[in-house]
C-alpha cells in the first residue's frame, strides 16, 4: 500500500470507527484512483476524495410496529444521502437483521460511482433496515414497510431520492411502501423503482440485475472471441439477483450447477433448467421456503448445509468456467478465490456488491482471469431503475424487448467504459481500476462545476 493510501485510509478509519465494509470499499477505490489525483491535480485541491466519501445527509429513524400477537417491535431505519452531484439520490433499500450503518454507507459509496457507469443522471445512495423478513407474516411485512415509510416518505422525491429493492425488499414491500407513501402524499409519483407492471413498474425490472451480470459477462468473453454458450456457472444465492442470472445463462446456452441461501447451497450436476428454475423462483417468492428443499425434490441433486467452522465455502469448489456471487458481501474470501482459479474458473461476474475479499481481488487480479467487479457487472439492475424513473416521468411503457435492449446497451457501454479508462490509465485488462476510474470522472467533474457544496 503506497503511503498515500495508508494515510488517507488512516483518516477514514479514525472519523468512520467500526465500518469495516465501508473501509474496504474505500480503500479499493482509493487505490484506483491514486494516478488519477496525480494526473489532476485540481481534483486533489478541491478535495474530491475526502468530499465523496462524506455522506451529503445520513437519516436514522425508529421503525416502531405490531407483530401479530399485539406485541410492540421496534427496528431502525436509515437511509444515507451519499452524493447527488450527476442526478437524484439513487440506490436500494435493504431489510437484514446485519444492516447497519458501515454496511449501508459502503453499499451508498459503491452506488455512487455504478450509477455514474450507468451514463444516466442518477445519484448514490442506500437505505434499509435491521428488520428481517423471514419468518414473518405478509402482515407483519405489511405492518413494518408502512412505519417504515411513515418516516422515509419526508426524504423522498421523484427528484430528490427515489430508492428501489435490494436484499429483503422484493416486489412485495416495494408495493407496501408505495401505497403507504402515495396515501400519505395523495399524489401518485415514481419515488420509488422495482414498482409492480400494473402500478407504475417497469418490465425487465425484476429481471435486470441478473440479465444485466450475464450480459456484462458474454462482454468480457467476447474479448476472448468467445461467447456464455456450454459454459459451466456457479451461482450463489436464491433470490432475484440468483434467479434472473439463472434464467439468462440457461437462454444464452450455458449451465448452471449450483444455488444457495445463508442456510446452505445445492449442487445439480445436472443443471438447473427452465423447469427448476421455475420451482425455485415458487419455492423463494411464493412459499417463501429454503434451498435445502430443491435436493428433496430433484434426486440429482445434493444439499450441503454450511459448517461455519470451515474457512472457505465448498460452492466455490467445483469445476466450472464462470461464477457469478449473487449472495451478500464478501461471500467469497482468499482460499475461495484460489478453488476458483484452481478449478478452471476464467470468468466472475459479481451480481451481489462487493463480493469478493480485497485478498480474492488479489488473487484474480494476479491470475489473468476476466474479473468483473460488481460495481460495473450489477449496474443493469439501477439501470433499469433509471429507465423506470424515465418512462414514469413520460407517463408511458416500454415494451420488453425496448427496455432489454437498453439494458444490453449499456451494458456494452459500461463495459467499454471500464476497459477504456483502465487503457488510458496503464492497466488494461483491469476492470476494477476501469470501473473506479470512469466511475469517478463523471461525479468528480460534476462536483467541479457545481462548487464547494
Ligand atoms: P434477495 O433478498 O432477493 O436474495 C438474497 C440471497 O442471498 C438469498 O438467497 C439469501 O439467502 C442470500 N443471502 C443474503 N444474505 C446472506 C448472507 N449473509 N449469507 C449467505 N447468503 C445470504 O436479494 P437480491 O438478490 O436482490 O440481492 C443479492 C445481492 O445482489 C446483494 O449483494 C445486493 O446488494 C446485490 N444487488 C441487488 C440488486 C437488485 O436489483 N436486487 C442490484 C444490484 C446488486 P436467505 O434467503 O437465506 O437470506
Amino acid at each position: 500500500m503506497s503511503q498515500f493510501v495508508e494515510d488517507f485510509m488512516a483518516e477514514v478509519k479514525a472519523k468512520n470507527p467500526a465500518e469495516p465494509e465501508f473501509h474496504q470499499a474505500v480503500q479499493e477505490v482509493v487505490e484506483s484512483l491514486e494516478i488519477v489525483l496525480e494526473k489532476h491535480p485540481e481534483y486533489k485541491a478541491a478535495k474530491i476524495l475526502e468530499r465523496i466519501i462524506e455522506p451529503e445527509r445520513v437519516i436514522l429513524f425508529r421503525v416502531p410496529w405490531l407483530d401479530d400477537q399485539g406485541g410492540v417491535q421496534v427496528n431502525r431505519g436509515l437511509r444515507i444521502e451519499m452524493n447527488s452531484a450527476i442526478g437524484p439520490y439513487k440506490g436500494g433499500l435493504r431489510f437484514h437483521p446485519s444492516v447497519n450503518l458501515g454496511i449501508l454507507k459502503f453499499l451508498a459509496f459503491e452506488q455512487v460511482f455504478k450509477n455514474s457507469l450507468t451514463t444516466l443522471p442518477m445519484g448514490g445512495g442506500k437505505g434499509g433496515s435491521d428488520f428481517d423478513p423471514k419468518g414473518k407474516s405478509d402482515n407483519e411485512v405489511m405492518r413494518f414497510c408502512q412505519n417504515f415509510m411513515l418516516e422515509l416518505f419526508r426524504h423522498l422525491g421523484p427528484n430528490t431520492d427515489v430508492p428501489a429493492g435490494d436484499i429483503g425488499v422484493g416486489g412485495r414491500e416495494i408495493g407496501y411502501m408505495f401505497g403507504m407513501y402515495k396515501k400519505i402524499r395523495n399524489e401518485f409519483t415514481g419515488v420509488l423503482t422495482g414498482k409492480g407492471i400494473n402500478w407504475g413498474g417497469s418490465l425487465i425490472r425484476p429481471e435486470a440485475t441478473g440479465y444485466g451480470a450475464v450480459y456484462f459477462a458474454a462482454e468480457m468473453l467476447s474479448t476472448r472471441s468467445e461467447s456464455m454458450e456450454s459454459k459451466t456457472c456457479l451461482v450463489s444465492g436464491s433470490g432475484n439477483v440468483a434467479q434472473y442470472t439463472t434464467e439468462k445463462i440457461n437462454q444464452l446456452g450455458g449451465k448452471v450447477i449450483t444455488l444457495s441461501d445463508s442456510s446452505g447451497y445445492i449442487y445439480d450436476p445436472e443443471g438447473v433448467d427452465a423447469d427448476k428454475l421455475a420451482w425455485v423462483i415458487d419455492l423463494k417468492n411464493v412459499r417463501r421456503g429454503r434451498i435445502k428443499e430443491y435436493a428433496d425434490r430433484f434426486s440429482n441433486a445434493a444439499y450441503t448445509p454450511y459448517d461455519h467452522n470451515l474457512d472457505y465455502n465448498p460452492l466455490w469448489d467445483y469445476k466450472a468456467d464462470c461464477a457469478f456471487p449473487s449472495a451478500t458481501q464478501n461471500e467469497i474470501n482468499g482460499k475461495d478465490a484460489q478453488h476458483l482459479v484452481d478449478n478452471g474458473v476464467y470468468v466472475i461476474s459479481e451480481g451481489a456488491n462487493m463480493p469478493t475479499t480485497p485478498e480474492g481481488v488479489e488473487v484474480f487480479l494476479n491470475s489473468n482471469i476476466l474479473y468483473g467487479l460488481g460495481k460495473a457487472a450489477n449496474a443493469g439492475g439501477v439501470a433499469v431503475s433509471g429507465l423506470e424513473m424515465a418512462q414514469n416521468s413520460a407517463r408511458y411503457s416500454w415494451t420488453r424487448e425496448e427496455v432489454d435492449n437498453r439494458l444490453k446497451l449499456i451494458m456494452k457501454n459500461i463495459h467499454s467504459a471500464c476497459i477504456n479508462a483502465a487503457d488510458r490509465f496503464g492497466q488494461p485488462g483491469n476492470y476494477v481500476v476501469g470501473a473506479n476510474i470512469a466511475g469517478f470522472l463523471k461525479v468528480a467533474d460534476a462536483m467541479m462545476d457545481l462548487g464547494v457544496v
